[in-house]
């Protein structure tokens, strides 16, 4: 007989079960029920523990006090898959800034953004970020990993409960290229839209373009958003600001997105960051309109906001009304984004992980 105490025995059953099962957080019912059957429990409980892990946002499974006390023990060790709160901060605009540590002690940021009946979150897809473009405070700070899918899932969820408000909108638009880590995104999508209940419609994606991502990311056929970060409307001056696009130029890239809307029927957005005196006069804009002419799209301007390592200039809003004008009047779809965030350098491009900029 084992001199073990019955706890410890329990302790270590439940550490070497919990290393093989993936965090719960982004599992369907589906996957959940395989799980409890799994564990010698009826089906239902397959239900129930998607209701506490999606509806009451249980952190950890001692929790789940439908379940009975014995196997409450037994499985309290499983991760259930959350962050935990870091940082918090609320912009004067009411756009809140979340830090969010993850289970190996990484730190990714959040951004809740509410407006009248809408509550947008804007999620991280990696750890920092690899594409190092020059304008963009997150490759400033290198890259760590991809998230995983509980990792995404969970953000929406975090924000969801802050908010004590239903999530409308999910932007994939936080640190991170979401198509150098597109499994994960897809199975986060998927858990967003099947398990929290968010329609694709009011999902978003962006990409700054990686070679064939954007053509399989389309054979998914997808109801979401597609956007691709364009930002110049020549090759050289995207070169200049965006060092991927060296390896994958801009003709071919727009001839991928061409292939996006041929195959999923649906328009892509192009987003422009405006540079003062950089990419913002009216002969880019004639440029741009040029590149996208005959191309179901919808661009929107992103005034820039100011990161610290860099000296580029927001143009003044004549600027930016004129360059919107041109565009309008060549008949190209066109909006402006004016970031919501600023001040708590929460807004896109500003996300770096750290509590001010
Ligand atoms: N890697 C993805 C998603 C993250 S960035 C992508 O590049 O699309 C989300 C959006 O914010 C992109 O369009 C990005 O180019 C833009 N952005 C980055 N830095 C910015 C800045 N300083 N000001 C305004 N927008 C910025």
């Amino acid at each position: 007989m084992s001199a073990t105490p019955v706890v410890s025995q329990v302790d270590s059953y439940n550490r070497e079960k919990s290393q093989l099962i993936t965090p719960l957080v982004g599992a369907s019912v589906a996957e959940l029920t395989a799980w409890v059957q799994q564990q010698g429990q009826p089906a239902y409980r397959g239900k129930q523990l998607h209701e506490w892990i999606y509806q009451k946002g249980v952190r950890s499974l001692a929790d789940i006090s439908v379940f009975s006390k014995q196997w409450r023990t037994e499985i309290a060790e499983v991760p259930v898959g959350r962050s935990t709160l870091h940082y918090r901060t609320v912009a004067p605009d009411g756009t809140v800034k979340y830090l969010l540590q993850l289970a190996d002690g990484q730190i990714i940021e959040t951004v809740g953004i509410p407006s009248d009946k809408r509550l947008t979150v804007c999620v991280s897809t990696q750890v920092g970020c690899p594409m190092a473009c020059d304008f963009c405070a997150t490759g400033k700070g290198g890259y760590k990993r991809n998230l995983a899918r509980h990792e995404i899932v969970d953000q929406v969820l975090t924000v969801q409960e802050d908010f004590q408000q239903r999530v409308s909108n999910v932007v994939f638009m936080g640190m991170g290229e979401p198509l150098l880590n597109t499994d994960n995104v897809l199975a986060a999508i998927k858990s967003i839209n099947q398990d929290i209940g968010i329609g694709q419609r009011s999902l978003t994606v962006s990409t700054v373009g990686i070679r064939d991502r954007i053509r399989h990311f389309a054979q998914h056929h997808l109801q979401v958003t597609l956007a691709v970060s364009l930002h110049a409307s020549n090759q050289a001056l995207r070169e200049q600001l965006i060092p991927s696009a060296r390896s994958y130029p801009l003709v071919d890239l727009l001839a991928e997105c061409r292939e996006y809307v041929e195959i999923t029927g649906r328009r892509v957005t192009f987003e422009y960051i405006l540079l003062a005196g950089l990419n913002d006069l009216p002969e880019h804009a004639l440029e741009l309109a040029k590149c996208l002419r005959g191309f179901q799209s919808h661009v929107n301007l992103i005034p820039y906001n100011p990161i610290q390592e860099v000296d580029y200039k927001r143009p003044n809003r004549d600027r930016i009304q004129a360059f919107l004008n041109i565009l309008k009047q060549q008949n190209i779809a066109v909006s402006i984004r004016y970031s919501r965030g600023l001040e708590a350098d929460a807004a896109c491009g500003q996300l770096r992980a750290s509590k001010r900029g």
